[in-house]
């Protein structure tokens, strides 16, 4: 017996000096390669490998026929391109040992409905590959669903070196149960340090229930992520106690390290067309008939939707406003003179002015338009941390010494009364200047930031 070495050999030569038995050799094609008759199996070589190229038999049998169920298929297409792997990996693991040292990897769970991919995947696999970096290992996207093979490629273009594919009827629809079964399956064989969720409704719910069953920790709704890369240790920074103050979260004992970001708080990568990855196929072996839950009916709510996470300009209006006339006089009036969503703080969702589901901040949406305008709201780190993606952050307040101020890009100190108004018609003329000139460049309508 001896180790295998796979196709994500980059050829560092870190495993060479690391085997105390000489078992390594570089080839003619500058990959690493093992003698079998000196291996020992001893996982020195397993734990230098930057890139996790190197397994026990073990574990290798992940990379099988796929002919029974649980098994896996490995299918190339292609190699993850040198540049996306950002800086040199800095020196790890020192301080792992056991168990711990076995699991590598980032992994980010790529969310799907009816086939497409939930734009959170991609700002995370954005998240993930700077974290895969930073550790010298890879990013793998994991892809649940019905016929969703196809999204593959994108994942690689957005940052992925491999894409793990359970694709099958009973994962057509999120139910906990499937999900959740294949996902903790998944991370047995693969054994992966860190796993990446989007805090949407099926991203929390998944995520729980995959860290109580792997017995592991799970920070929720983190606003950054970082890397002890001496430790290993995902650095999960989220607010805590109402907001008053940013914690980080570390996982010390247990792997995989898990972690769920909410919409818009990272950014996603620019993708790189063309890139490409590996694909792992995992056979599932679930049978609608065993599974305690069915869907029935997915019924779509109507309404208005608001989508604030989308929207590229958004006016949003607090406690300054004074009263609902104020809030629709103002808040309203500029949004709709300059093509804007409205958003508003809590304080104005709790005084009845608006409906909940406008409230941008912790306990609302996170948000990140080209411009913010937070017009009467005072900057409470409850609403700040909902909006520190947006571009440029436009505040009119009455006190000087509002928190808004040290987060504006442009601080305007006065009443909102009088200077929104002031402010519409030069800001529609400005828009409407944009608007001619974007068309002339483009030949096409709509409201272009500079
Ligand atoms: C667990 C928890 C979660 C929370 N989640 C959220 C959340 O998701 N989103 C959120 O927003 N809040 C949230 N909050 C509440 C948050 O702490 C603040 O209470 C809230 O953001 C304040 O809203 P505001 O800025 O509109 O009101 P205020 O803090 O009362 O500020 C009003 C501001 O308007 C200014 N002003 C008054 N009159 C005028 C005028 N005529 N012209 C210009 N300026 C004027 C004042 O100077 C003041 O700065 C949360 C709190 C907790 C404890």
């Amino acid at each position: 017996m001896a180790v295998n070495v796979s196709s994500t050999c980059m050829g560092c030569q870190a495993c060479i000096p690391a085997c105390p038995y000489e078992a390594l050799y570089i080839n003619e094609e500058g990959l690493c390669q093992v003698l079998p008759e000196k291996c020992v199996e001893c996982g020195e070589c397993i734990e230098v490998c930057p890139v996790s190229a190197i397994n026990l038999p073990s574990a290798q049998k992940t990379v099988d026929t796929g002919a029974t169920a649980g098994k896996t298929q490995l299918k190339e297409t292609g190699f993850p391109d040198s540049e996306s792997k950002g800086e040199a990996p800095v020196e790890v693991a020192a301080e792992l040992t056991g168990d711990l040292a076995r699991y590598r990897g980032v992994w980010v769970f790529i969310e799907q409905r009816e086939g497409e991919i939930v734009p959170v995947s991609l700002e995370l696999l954005g998240a993930g590959r700077q974290l895969a970096d930073k550790l010298g290992v890879e990013l793998a996207g994991v892809l649940l669903g019905d016929k969703v093979c196809g999204l593959s490629d994108r994942l690689y273009e957005y940052g992925a070196d491999k894409v793990y594919l359970a694709d099958h009827p009973v994962l057509r629809y999120y139910r906990t149960e499937t999900y959740m079964k294949v996902f903790v399956k998944l991370v047995q064989q693969y054994l992966p340090e860190i796993i990446l969720m989007g805090a949407t409704t099926t991203g929390r719910d998944l995520a729980g229930a995959v860290a109580t069953e792997l017995s592991t920790g799970l920070t929720a709704d983190c606003t950054v992520l970082d890397i002890d890369p001496k430790q290993r240790l995902l650095l999960a920074t989220r607010p805590a106690f109402g907001g008053n103050i940013m914690a980080t979260i570390v996982c010390k004992n247990h792997r995989p390290q898990m972690a769920t970001v909410r919409p818009k708080v990272m950014k996603m990568a620019k993708p790189v067309p063309g890139r490409r990855g590996q694909l792992v196929t995992w056979q599932v072996d679930l049978k609608e008939e065993d599974l305690l839950t069915r869907v029935v009916e997915i019924v779509k709510e109507r309404g208005e939707q608001v989508n604030l996470q989308e929207a590229e300009i958004i006016v949003a209006g607090g406690r300054g406003l004074g009263d609902r006339e104020g809030f629709r006089k103002i808040c309203f009036g500029l949004a709709e003179a300059i093509g804007a969503r409205v958003g508003a703080s809590r304080a104005a969702v709790e005084a009845g002015w608006i409906e909940q589901k406008y409230q941008v901040g912790q306990t609302g949406v996170t948000v990140a338009p080209k411009i913010y305008f937070a017009l009467g709201i005072s900057g409470a780190i409850q609403h700040l941390v909902g909006i520190r993606g947006s571009d440029i952050i436009i505040a009119v307040n009455t006190d000087p010494d509002a928190p808004i101020f040290k987060e504006c890009t442009y601080g305007i100190v006065g009443d909102v009364f009088q200077v929104v108004p002031a402010l519409i018609e030069p800001l529609k003329e400005l828009l409407s200047k944009h608007k001619r000139d974007s068309e002339k460049m483009t030949g096409k309508g709509g409201i272009h930031c500079a």
